[in-house]
């Protein structure tokens, strides 16, 4: 069941605690220092997941995030990233800026965190993951989510959802018309090893009616059920 992950980082207290949790779930951990090293290593093991500091020796994660999405080999394009950054202007580098990795944790996060985001990654490119995505892409109010690709589009436009809200919408999209819980939707889009505030999820609304709604003070497509939680309006 254990996966090939490869974890780049440089401090070596962190690096070696991430690996020792990642080995006690029984995934098979292969640790780089540097970034120019990670990145040859990634193109030989072609792991199944990347972990990724951003402030590196040698090269920096941004750089080695940029060659492995633009890999010639299609493998390696698609291997999931999950980037590590400092919480400062990197941090804010990482999170504004469309590196191409599928998620990221700011430091200092717990390695429950980091477990479970590193989990929720790999069960979505896992071959069972993928065929559950090749069914038909979630539709509903003029909003289509490709899993699979992990693309969303409004109206026919594309628009851009950051990993977690798009989790979000898949959950409330799988099923519309019915109503999910804000504890529900914080284990099924964060992982039942999260901790975190049940606000996480309003917040996530919050920023998906932003994108999603023609007056978000108004929303017709994700509505709040008062005391219950959300649901997507189910389309006659
Ligand atoms: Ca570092």
């Amino acid at each position: 069941m254990g996966s090939r992950i490869l974890l780049i980082e440089d401090e070596p207290a962190i690096s070696a605690s991430i690996a020792y949790n990642l080995r006690r779930e029984g995934h098979s951990v292969t640790t780089a220092a540097d970034g120019a090293l990670g990145l040859d290593l990634a193109r030989q093991e072609v792991p199944d997941l990347v972990i990724l500091d951003v402030m590196l020796p040698r090269m920096d994660g941004f750089e080695v995030c940029r060659n492995i999405r633009q890999s010639a080999a299609a493998e390696l394009r698609q291997v999931p990233i999950i980037v590590v950054t400092a919480r400062t202007d990197e941090g804010d580098r990482v999170i504004g800026l469309d590196l191409g990795a599928d998620d990221y944790v700011v430091k200092p996060f717990s390695m429950r965190e980091l477990t479970a985001r590193t989990k929720a990654l790999l069960r979505r490119s896992s071959p069972a993951g993928k065929k559950r995505g090749a069914v038909t892409p979630l539709a509903s109010g003029g909003i289509v989510l490709d899993v699979e690709n992990r693309r969303a589009t409004r109206n026919g436009r594309a628009i851009s959802l950051k990993p977690r809200e798009f989790d979000l919408l898949a959950c409330l999209m799988q099923a519309p018309g019915r109503v999910f819980s804000r504890e529900d939707l914080l284990d099924r889009a964060w992982g039942t090893d999260f901790v975190g505030d049940l606000r996480t999820v309003d917040v996530h609304v919050r920023w998906l009616r932003e994108k999603l709604e023609d007056d978000p003070a108004k929303p017709k497509f994700i509505e709040t059920i008062r005391g219950v939680g959300y649901r997507i309006r189910a389309e006659r």
